[in-house]
């Protein structure tokens, strides 16, 4: 069956969220709350979430605001029909029985409690009706959270909710993972389990929350909230509430009850509305004395607030768990005792509350931005060295006893498929959905073809014979290496592959170059080097664009400045829903030098309306790249022209390489290699409009000496040089030209205090 039609109860945070990823897919849906007042409000809110629920304003028209008075007659032809009200069974249930009495036969009907068991939901429903209810448990906020935690009971029609799941999967984009009703599910059950350890130790440890937040971050692949600032983005007082019924719900032996218990600071924060970020504050606060903004943090021996310091503790800026474990200091002791209760917790869960443990390692990494769950950690450290790294008074689960006493990994390769330990049928092939091809999985099991601290190969065989370039720095930054990295794939894959599909698992596709290695080079003075680097960057990029064989580009995240002159030089962008495009190199006081310049005037200069005007393509790249826009959404991208019309947008994460190879197979046998195009460019005739937008910002404050001379240097680039009349330039002449003028800007000491000043605050400094 086809969900063609979708009602929404309840229109509050998760309603809203869920309707507006219905509206992306392209579905109508009628969000229906007490009154339409209140869902109207709701549709306004969507329409100005930040960042955008939807993906292109117009997709509010698929979302009709209603009430569950006058507008139940909708649930009669509805597919699928969702509960999203509060947290109350009597208001649920009573929902559940207008719904039965109108739904038709073949419908699905859920809810997305977050606490409530299902079996005790659906108590006092018809026979019927069980058979198609079950709980779809979203995140906040629903475009950008993966995990749809699926939860199913025996009475229900598998064959109905598996309609559900591929909907929920190829439709909306989610990582669904199957769960039993049993409480928190698996992402919460862990999740919330491991922030109640990193808190607790953090107190008897006297971290300072700074402190904690610090390694309970990044260096353990977790988001940079830390423990504390997440408590504040979720609420302490909706964290009390979950833990509450946590301590309902779960047998009084699950460990769960030995940390989860309110302690008197929670209390006492929450009783003085120090409730969070959306309170006033929490572990954080921010203090607006004397009109400045001060970041404040809790020092919660003595319940008073101090300036938060940013502190050093010379901890690896990704992901490193060797580095932590192996320390010889009070934050080694305090990264282990959180890896190794979360491991000892979740492993306890196998095989009761999930049989397959991947599940967990899923949900904590798309419910929690994770980068590893905890069986992966565990595979890290090596069963061995976990095992005797345990206190003598530690408990091991049945499931971490029977991978020793078997000897057994969790992972394996045989018959260079990967294998997962299952605790009933010894090593069982890893099972994903169709379509879905898995780096993550790959890199358990099998060595790159070539690797560098920036950027990884690997081989795949799937429907096409291709490599698979990863880049995997913090935020996936670009240097001299990962365009060493791309070179070395351009040279392996001629061929000897089909093709090259550029991707990788990170957060963000890629932020761009590496802001430091320019201000580095710069402030030594090495202009030769940094002209030696950008012509590498650049040849790697145009290498790729011309190459005799297909290369496709499938970002996710931020695909930002360098980050987007790669994926721009591809033949064809698989781009995941929520990538974001654009140049930003202006914020710094730089222009693009990585072929964005080129690539973007390029396709500009194709456009209709270039044809009957000569300044069109330069105007229109001027004002793009001059206020360093970015689009949230391949719809917007497209728009922009940072996709082609041929590039494509794809809804799941998890399916962004599988589309990719499915575009690279129908493309083989028709393959031609691209040609180096000609671009006609105005000269120096196009630039007095140009300066007149620079002087109106300029009167209006908007920028300064210092922006008015990028943007002159820009519509110098954007214009073709220095020539009076029209002329021609190549694709190359173009990149010398890029090249020319970012020399000219970053040998400026005001742009690398910008750029300085950037990569200190995260923020642009407005010059
Ligand atoms: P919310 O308080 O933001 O919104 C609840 C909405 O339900 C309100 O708009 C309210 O007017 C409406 N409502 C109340 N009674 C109603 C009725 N009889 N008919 C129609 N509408 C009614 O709540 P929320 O955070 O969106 O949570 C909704 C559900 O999702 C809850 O079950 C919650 O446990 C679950 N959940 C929440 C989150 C989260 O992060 N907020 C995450 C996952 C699951």
């Amino acid at each position: 069956m086809d969900i063609k039609k979708v009602v929404v109860i309840g229109s509050g945070t998760m309603g809203s969220g869920i309707a507006a990823q219905v509206a992306n897919a392209g579905i109508p849906v009628y969000l229906l709350d007490i009154s339409s007042e209140i869902s109207k409000n709701a549709c306004d809110r969507i329409k100005k979430s930040r960042p955008p629920l939807l993906m292109n304003e117009n997709f509010s028209e698929l979302i009709y605001p209603g009430n569950i008075k006058d507008d139940l007659d909708q649930i009669n032809d509805s597919d699928w029909i969702v509960e999203a009200v509060v947290e109350r069974i009597d208001i649920k249930r009573s929902i559940y029985k207008t719904i039965d009495a109108r739904r038709k036969s073949t419908a699905l009907v859920s809810s997305n409690t977050s606490s409530i068991p299902l079996k005790v939901l659906s108590e006092e429903m018809s026979e019927e009706m069980k058979k198609v209810f079950c709980i779809t448990h979203f995140f906040n906020p629903v475009r950008y959270m993966r995990l749809l935690e699926l939860v199913i009971t025996p009475k229900n029609d598998r064959k109905k909710i598996d309609e559900l799941k591929i909907f929920c999967d190829k439709k909306l984009g989610k990582t669904v993972v199957i769960c039993n009703d049993s409480p928190g599910f698996l992402g919460n059950r862990v999740g919330v389990y491991a922030m109640q350890v990193a808190m607790i130790e953090a107190f008897n440890l006297n971290l300072s929350i700074e402190e904690a937040d610090a390694i309970f971050g990044r260096p353990m692949g977790i988001p940079k909230t830390g423990v504390f600032g997440l408590y504040d983005l979720i609420g302490i007082d909706l964290m009390a509430d979950v833990l509450k019924s946590f301590i309902k719900e779960l047998p009084s032996d699950d460990p769960f009850h030995k940390i989860g218990k309110e302690l008197p600071l929670i209390k006492k924060l929450i009783e003085d509305g120090y409730t969070g970020r959306k309170g006033k504050g929490g572990f954080f606060r921010i203090n607006k004395e004397n009109n400045k903004k001060i970041l404040e943090s809790l020092n919660y021996k003595n319940y008073t607030y101090k300036e938060s310091n940013k502190i050093d503790l010379s901890l690896p800026d990704l992901m490193d768990i060797d580095h932590l474990l192996n320390r010889d200091d009070i934050y080694a002791k305090y990264a282990w005792n959180i890896i190794k209760k979360t491991i000892l917790y979740a492993a306890a869960l196998v095989p009761n509350v999930t049989e397959n443990f991947n599940d967990i390692d899923d949900a904590m990494r798309c419910g929690f931005n994770w980068q590893k769950g905890p069986f992966e950690i565990l595979y890290e450290i090596g069963i061995n060295n976990f095992l005797n790294k345990l206190d003598p008074t530690d408990t091991i689960p049945p499931f971490i006893d029977a991978l020793n006493t078997n000897k057994t990994s969790l992972f394996l390769a045989e018959k260079n498929k990967l294998h997962y330990y299952d605790i009933s049928k010894g090593l069982v092939p890893i099972k994903r959905p169709d379509g879905i091809i898995s780096l993550a999985d790959k890199k358990k099991i099998s060595k790159p073809l070539y690797s560098n601290n920036s950027i990884s190969l690997w081989e795949f065989n799937e429907k096409s014979h291709f490599i698979c370039a990863e880049f995997h720095t913090k935020a996936n930054a670009l240097d001299q290496r990962s365009a060493e990295g791309l070179l070395r794939a351009y040279d392996l894959c001629e061929n000897k592959f089909d093709g090259i599909i550029i991707a990788n698992d990170g957060m963000q596709f890629s932020a761009g170059v590496n802001l430091n290695v320019f201000l580095d080079m710069a402030i030594n003075k090495k202009w030769k080097e940094i002209d030696t680097f950008l012509n590498q960057f650049q040849q790697a990029c145009i290498q790729l664009r011309l190459a005799s064989f297909p290369v496709i580009a499938a970002p996710s995240g931020l695909a930002i400045g360098g980050g987007f002159e790669v994926v721009a030089q591809t033949d064809y962008v698989a781009a995941h829903s929520n990538s974001v495009l654009g140049l930003v190199e202006p914020l710094v006081g730089l222009i693009p030098a990585g072929g964005g310049c080129k690539e973007m005037l390029r396709r500009w200069s194709k456009d209709a309306k270039a044809k009957e005007d000569p300044f069109y393509a330069s105007m229109k790249v001027f004002n793009i790249l001059g206020y360093a826009l970015t689009t949230d959404s391949p719809i917007k991208s497209k728009a922009q022209k940072f996709l082609n019309e041929q590039d494509f947008m794809v809804m799941s994460r998890d399916r962004l390489i599988a589309e990719a190879d499915n575009k690279m197979k129908s493309i083989l046998s028709n393959y031609t290699a691209p040609k180096e195009m000609i671009i006609n460019l105005p000269g120096s005739e196009v630039m007095p409009s140009m300066l007149a937008i620079l002087e109106n910002l300029f009167e209006t404050n908007k920028i300064k000496e210092h922006g008015m001379i990028v943007g002159k240097k820009l519509g110098f680039m954007l214009s073709g040089g220095d020539t009076d009349t029209s002329k021609q330039l190549s694709e190359n002449q173009l990149l010398d030209l890029e090249r020319e003028v970012f020399l000219e800007l970053i040998e400026m000491p005001l742009t690398q205090e910008r750029i300085k000043h950037t990569l200190e605050t995260g923020k642009p400094l407005f010059n």
